[in-house]
């Protein structure tokens, strides 16, 4: 709530102390709620005047909008800092993949089927794209919804539905009736019948500009209409003139809550040019500042490193990702089985997982709780000792479960061996640096 101060915003509350929104008063809930830490739902008395007054100072200055429907709905936009250091980015960008109305009638089924299979499992999470673009490239109004009307048949996903030609638009939008996709691009020539369409079928809308000053004219020209819910998609010639845009839309809107451009931002990475481009242009398009993304390729190589910037950027950078700190056991480990020793940073214990399972390898992995730094920074922290190593390990029973006595120990602090070593009396052994060289490690000395 960042138009309010404490003070003020307690003056609007009840001031009873009652406690029903777990705080002990309501001065202790306001500053929570001036520091965007807690909801204003979580007090239920507050008045209705209040609320509405609270609400209207707290909204932030980029628009929420919804796409698709149900439990398949992404929400979008909403982001309230420009650098994710100050605040996590709050909303997902969503990737969609674009099935051209070029494509045969006969494989619609099929494409629909490569994109929702692009789900890929990393650091634990499955990530995978989420929505469906259908662009008209060559067919009529008329076969073109046709051709959306098969596409929401064949996928769960949400659409986007994409055409200069408002006739093509009115005609998917009627094949499928309801399912509230993202449609566009509403231009300087067809706004007017766009924004009729966007508003008939109450359905969010991307807006298309050259230039800033284009795109802020023409969503002020259309929110009169009534259309509120919109995306920006700003036209650009190459990669860089898009990340000089994308920043200065997103200054404006967040910094200088210039509303007429404080809407989420989309851009299309189109497959005309080299493939590594591409990969390239999606996750830049990801780091600034796109809430929706659109590629034009199902090959899961150029796919998944947009995804994985993804993931990397929509966590909060002030919590550590952590994972359990527990014996953890991989695959299907016995008495013979090797036991390695690893922090609980969440991308270096899953990077050892995945790299004993991909190798079929069984173990057990002791991790140690370091509030989620990996092995040098848990070691320049001090959290990491030759003590501290036999601790967890024995504290997790590790050396019980086998019938040796071999831990293996990262070989990023080799120093530790002794001690590690001396404090247990085990046989300690420094493995690999990286946790790619596990398994050619386990093979040859295992
Ligand atoms: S629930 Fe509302 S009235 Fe009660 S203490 Fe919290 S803020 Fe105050």
């Amino acid at each position: 709530m960042a138009d309010l101060s404490a003070m003020e915003i307690y003056q609007e509350l009840p001031q009873t102390d009652c406690g029903d929104c777990n705080f002990p008063t309501c001065m202790a809930f306001a500053m929570q709620l001036a520091n965007n830490q807690v909801s204003l739902d979580e007090c239920p008395h507050v008045s209705e005047a209040a609320e509405e007054k609270l609400a209207a100072s707290s909204a932030p200055p980029m628009k929420i909008v919804e796409i698709g429907e149900g439990e398949e709905a992404l929400e979008i936009g909403g982001e309230t800092v420009e650098f994710r250091h100050e605040e996590k980015f709050q909303r997902p960008t969503v990737i969609g993949i674009r099935l051209s109305d070029a494509v045969d009638e006969a494989e619609i089924g099929s494409r629909a089927e490569e994109i929702e299979e692009l789900e890929f499992e990393r650091v634990g999470e499955v990530i995978s794209v989420d929505a469906v673009s259908v662009t008209n490239s060559s067919l009529s109004p008329g076969e073109f919804g046709e051709f959306v009307r098969k596409v929401d048949e064949n996928t769960e996903l949400p659409l986007i539905v994409l055409s200069e030609e408002p006739k093509a638009i009115e005609e998917g939008l009627e094949a499928i009736g309801s399912g509230n996709p993202l449609v566009g691009r509403a231009t300087e020539e067809n706004w007017e019948e766009m924004t009729e369409l966007a508003k008939e079928y109450e359905c969010p809308m991307a807006v298309e500009g050259e230039s800033l000053e284009e795109l802020a004219e023409l969503t002020e020209m259309i929110t009169d209409e009534g259309v509120e819910d919109l995306v920006l998609l700003p036209e650009y010639s190459k990669l860089g003139d898009a990340l000089e845009k994308f920043t200065r839309l997103r200054r404006l809107a967040i910094e200088e809550e210039f509303s007429p451009l404080g809407y989420p931002l989309m851009a299309r990475v189109e497959n005309e040019q080299n493939p590594y481009q591409q990969v390239a242009e999606g996750a830049s398009h990801v780091l600034k500042y796109c809430s929706v993304l659109t590629m034009d390729t199902t090959k899961p190589w150029q796919v998944l490193p947009t995804l994985a910037t993804r993931q990397h950027i929509y966590v909060d950078p002030q919590v550590q990702s952590s994972v359990d700190s527990k014996l953890h056991e991989v695959g299907d480990p016995g008495p013979t089985s090797p036991v390695l020793f690893t922090t609980n940073f969440q991308l270096t214990y899953y990077s050892v997982e995945g790299e004993l399972e991909d190798a079929g390898f069984s173990a057990y992995v002791a991790v140690k709780d370091t509030g989620g730094l990996g092995i040098l920074n848990a070691y320049a922290d001090d959290q990491l000792s030759g003590e501290g190593i036999v601790e967890t390990v024995r504290e997790q029973g590790a050396m019980e479960k086998v019938d040796h006595d071999r831990l293996i120990i990262p070989g990023l602090v080799p120093q530790l061996r002794m001690s590690v070593q001396e404090e247990s009396g085990w046989d300690v052994e420094v493995g690999p640096e990286d946790a790619a060289s596990i398994p050619s490690y386990l093979r040859e000395e295992w």
